[in-house]
């Protein structure tokens, strides 16, 4: 059933704690932790807790949640203090959704990547 745990996902293991994660932020919906290989000084990925295998699928079947991942992926960047209303070097941050794994996606739970701290090159590769 949609958003139920899926015992083979790595990323409902994390929700469940049977997998260690530097969680950043943690709410009754999503939890927000480290990126395990860094791609830039902050990337954290922000997560629902319920099981969705992508944004498009979580945002259909969940609105609400896909808005609490994206509010928490603000709250995320303010923490690490590289977001846009900073107005210092390297502040902004980009927010993506892999979605297929032709785009790079490589686990299959809904998941926001919070990427800062450094210039952010256009387009992406
Ligand atoms: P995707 O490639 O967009 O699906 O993103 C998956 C992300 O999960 C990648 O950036 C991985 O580095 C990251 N990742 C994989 N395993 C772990 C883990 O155990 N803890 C934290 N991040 C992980």
């Amino acid at each position: 059933m949609a958003g139920e745990p899926q015992a083979d996902c790595l990323f409902c293991k994390i929700v469940a704690g049977d997998v260690p994660a530097t969680v950043v932020r943690e709410t009754d919906t999503t939890v927000a932790f480290r990126d395990i290989n860094p791609q830039a000084p902050t990337h954290v990925l922000v997560i629902p807790k319920a099981h969705y295998p992508d944004a498009a699928s979580l945002a259909t079947g969940a609105p609400q949640l896909a808005a609490d991942v994206l509010r928490e992926a603000g709250r995320v960047a303010e923490e690490e203090k590289i977001a846009a209303a900073d107005g210092g070097p390297g502040t902004g941050y980009r927010v993506v959704f892999n979605t297929g794994a032709g785009a790079g996606q490589t686990v299959f739970h809904a998941h926001a990547h919070v990427l800062g701290g450094r210039g952010l090159e256009w387009p992406p590769g």
